[in-house]
Protein backbone atom coordinates (compact mmCIF):
# COMPACT_ATOMS: atom_id res chain seq x y z
CA UNK A 1 0.00 0.00 0.00
CA UNK A 2 1.26 3.34 -0.34
CA UNK A 3 -0.83 6.54 -0.75
CA UNK A 4 -0.63 10.52 -0.27
CA UNK A 5 -1.71 11.96 3.01
CA UNK A 6 -2.30 15.99 3.52
CA UNK A 7 -0.78 17.16 6.64
CA UNK A 8 -3.17 20.15 7.82
CA UNK A 9 -4.05 22.18 10.78
CA UNK A 10 -3.35 25.99 12.19
CA UNK A 11 0.57 26.77 12.65
CA UNK A 12 1.88 25.21 15.84
CA UNK A 13 -0.17 22.26 16.35
CA UNK A 14 2.52 19.84 15.90
CA UNK A 15 2.35 19.21 12.02
CA UNK A 16 6.34 19.26 11.52
CA UNK A 17 6.84 17.42 14.83
CA UNK A 18 4.42 14.61 13.83
CA UNK A 19 5.76 14.34 10.12
CA UNK A 20 9.10 13.83 11.75
CA UNK A 21 7.74 10.90 14.19
CA UNK A 22 6.25 9.08 11.67
CA UNK A 23 9.22 9.74 8.75
CA UNK A 24 11.79 8.89 11.58
CA UNK A 25 14.03 11.15 10.81
CA UNK A 26 14.17 14.88 10.85
CA UNK A 27 14.23 15.22 7.26
CA UNK A 28 10.74 17.09 6.95
CA UNK A 29 10.58 19.56 5.11
CA UNK A 30 12.20 18.35 1.69
CA UNK A 31 10.99 20.89 -0.56
CA UNK A 32 10.81 24.61 0.73
CA UNK A 33 9.37 25.77 -2.22
CA UNK A 34 5.05 25.85 -1.90
CA UNK A 35 4.16 26.59 -5.06
CA UNK A 36 6.11 24.69 -7.52
CA UNK A 37 3.57 21.42 -7.45
CA UNK A 38 0.23 21.17 -6.57
CA UNK A 39 1.09 18.92 -3.43
CA UNK A 40 4.75 19.72 -1.46
CA UNK A 41 5.99 17.18 -0.11
CA UNK A 42 6.91 17.12 3.66
CA UNK A 43 8.29 13.75 4.21
CA UNK A 44 8.04 9.98 3.14
CA UNK A 45 7.41 7.56 5.79
CA UNK A 46 8.11 3.56 5.56
CA UNK A 47 6.18 1.02 7.05
CA UNK A 48 6.24 -2.57 6.77
CA UNK A 49 2.95 -2.57 5.56
CA UNK A 50 3.29 0.35 3.09
CA UNK A 51 4.50 3.71 2.90
CA UNK A 52 2.49 7.00 3.28
CA UNK A 53 4.04 10.33 1.18
CA UNK A 54 3.02 13.51 3.27
CA UNK A 55 2.61 16.47 1.66
CA UNK A 56 1.16 20.37 2.13
CA UNK A 57 -1.40 21.85 0.53
CA UNK A 58 -0.26 24.65 -0.84
CA UNK A 59 -2.04 27.75 0.77
CA UNK A 60 -3.95 25.86 3.56
CA UNK A 61 -0.81 25.60 6.53
CA UNK A 62 -0.84 29.96 5.63
CA UNK A 63 -1.08 32.04 8.64
CA UNK A 64 -3.21 34.16 7.00
CA UNK A 65 -7.01 34.24 7.80
CA UNK A 66 -7.06 35.65 4.37
CA UNK A 67 -5.51 32.32 2.64
CA UNK A 68 -6.89 30.31 4.36
CA UNK A 69 -10.56 31.70 2.56
CA UNK A 70 -8.75 31.43 -0.77
CA UNK A 71 -7.50 27.92 0.17
CA UNK A 72 -11.50 26.52 1.14
CA UNK A 73 -12.34 27.63 -2.68
CA UNK A 74 -9.65 26.54 -4.30
CA UNK A 75 -9.75 22.94 -2.27
CA UNK A 76 -13.78 23.18 -3.25
CA UNK A 77 -12.84 23.56 -7.00
CA UNK A 78 -10.41 20.29 -6.16
CA UNK A 79 -7.10 21.65 -5.39
CA UNK A 80 -6.17 18.88 -3.29
CA UNK A 81 -7.16 16.31 -5.97
CA UNK A 82 -4.97 13.06 -5.97
CA UNK A 83 -4.68 13.10 -2.16
CA UNK A 84 -6.37 9.63 -0.66
CA UNK A 85 -6.57 11.08 2.88
CA UNK A 86 -5.86 14.07 4.86
CA UNK A 87 -4.57 14.48 8.77
CA UNK A 88 -6.47 17.41 10.62
CA UNK A 89 -3.99 17.83 13.33
CA UNK A 90 -5.63 19.96 16.13
CA UNK A 91 -4.15 20.51 19.84
CA UNK A 92 -5.72 18.77 22.20
CA UNK A 93 -8.18 21.02 24.19
CA UNK A 94 -8.35 23.60 21.89
CA UNK A 95 -10.37 24.31 18.58
CA UNK A 96 -10.67 27.91 17.27
CA UNK A 97 -11.74 29.39 14.27
CA UNK A 98 -8.57 28.25 12.38
CA UNK A 99 -9.09 24.71 12.74
CA UNK A 100 -12.27 25.57 11.98
CA UNK A 101 -11.63 27.08 8.48
CA UNK A 102 -8.97 24.15 7.89
CA UNK A 103 -11.94 21.62 8.40
CA UNK A 104 -14.34 23.50 6.08
CA UNK A 105 -11.15 23.28 3.18
CA UNK A 106 -10.99 19.82 3.80
CA UNK A 107 -14.79 18.58 3.95
CA UNK A 108 -15.22 20.49 0.70
CA UNK A 109 -12.51 18.91 -1.00
CA UNK A 110 -14.15 15.06 -0.53
CA UNK A 111 -10.91 13.26 0.92
CA UNK A 112 -11.07 11.23 3.89
CA UNK A 113 -10.26 13.54 6.78
CA UNK A 114 -8.97 11.91 9.98
CA UNK A 115 -8.87 14.25 13.04
CA UNK A 116 -5.74 14.11 14.59
CA UNK A 117 -5.52 15.49 18.09
CA UNK A 118 -2.59 16.24 18.84
CA UNK A 119 -0.28 16.94 22.36
CA UNK A 120 -2.27 14.83 24.60
CA UNK A 121 0.32 14.40 26.64
CA UNK A 122 -0.28 18.02 27.80
CA UNK A 123 -3.64 17.56 29.27
CA UNK A 124 -3.09 16.88 32.68
CA UNK A 125 -6.93 16.07 33.66
CA UNK A 126 -7.38 12.88 31.25
CA UNK A 127 -10.93 12.53 31.95
CA UNK A 128 -11.25 16.28 30.08
CA UNK A 129 -10.10 14.38 26.81
CA UNK A 130 -13.46 12.09 26.08
CA UNK A 131 -15.82 15.22 26.30
CA UNK A 132 -13.22 16.89 24.23
CA UNK A 133 -13.13 14.55 21.86
CA UNK A 134 -17.19 14.01 21.61
CA UNK A 135 -17.35 18.02 21.33
CA UNK A 136 -15.03 18.03 18.86
CA UNK A 137 -16.31 15.45 16.83
CA UNK A 138 -19.87 16.16 16.93
CA UNK A 139 -21.65 16.95 13.39
CA UNK A 140 -18.10 16.45 11.70
CA UNK A 141 -17.80 13.47 9.41
CA UNK A 142 -14.46 12.49 10.23
CA UNK A 143 -13.08 8.97 9.41
CA UNK A 144 -11.58 8.50 12.49
CA UNK A 145 -10.41 10.57 15.35
CA UNK A 146 -6.96 9.43 16.77
CA UNK A 147 -5.32 11.38 20.41
CA UNK A 148 -1.73 11.31 20.06
CA UNK A 149 1.53 12.36 20.93
CA UNK A 150 3.70 13.29 18.49
CA UNK A 151 6.67 14.36 20.68
CA UNK A 152 6.34 11.62 23.40
CA UNK A 153 5.65 9.48 20.52
CA UNK A 154 2.51 8.19 21.78
CA UNK A 155 -0.62 6.75 19.72
CA UNK A 156 0.97 6.45 16.42
CA UNK A 157 1.17 2.80 15.63
CA UNK A 158 -2.99 2.93 16.02
CA UNK A 159 -2.92 6.34 13.67
CA UNK A 160 -0.25 4.84 10.94
CA UNK A 161 -2.73 1.43 10.57
CA UNK A 162 -5.97 3.40 10.34
CA UNK A 163 -4.65 5.58 7.66
CA UNK A 164 -3.21 2.39 5.69
CA UNK A 165 -6.75 0.85 5.93
CA UNK A 166 -8.18 4.38 3.94
CA UNK A 167 -5.80 3.82 1.32
P1 LIG B 1 3.51 23.04 13.29
O1 LIG B 1 3.57 24.52 13.19
O2 LIG B 1 2.07 22.56 13.22
O3 LIG B 1 4.37 22.33 12.30
O4 LIG B 1 4.00 22.66 14.77
P2 LIG B 1 5.42 22.13 15.25
O5 LIG B 1 5.62 20.69 14.89
O6 LIG B 1 6.48 23.07 14.81
O7 LIG B 1 5.24 22.18 16.83
C1 LIG B 1 4.93 23.39 17.50
C2 LIG B 1 5.36 23.27 18.96
O8 LIG B 1 4.58 22.27 19.62
C3 LIG B 1 6.81 22.82 19.13
O9 LIG B 1 7.35 23.50 20.22
C4 LIG B 1 6.71 21.34 19.40
O10 LIG B 1 7.78 20.83 20.14
C5 LIG B 1 5.41 21.27 20.19
N1 LIG B 1 4.75 19.96 20.05
C6 LIG B 1 4.45 19.30 18.92
N2 LIG B 1 3.86 18.13 19.19
C7 LIG B 1 3.78 18.03 20.54
C8 LIG B 1 3.26 17.04 21.44
O11 LIG B 1 2.75 15.97 21.07
N3 LIG B 1 3.35 17.32 22.77
C9 LIG B 1 3.90 18.48 23.23
N4 LIG B 1 3.93 18.68 24.55
N5 LIG B 1 4.39 19.42 22.41
C10 LIG B 1 4.33 19.21 21.09
MG1 LIG C 1 5.52 23.10 10.75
Amino acid sequence: RAGHVAVIGRPNVGKSTLVNALVGAKVSIVSPRPQTTRHRLLGIATFPDGQLLLVDTPGIHREQKRAMNRMMNRAARGSIDGVDAALLVVRAGQWDDEDTLAFEALRNAGVPVVLVVNQVDRITDKTALLPYLAKVSEGRDFAAVHPISALKNKGLDALVKEVMALL
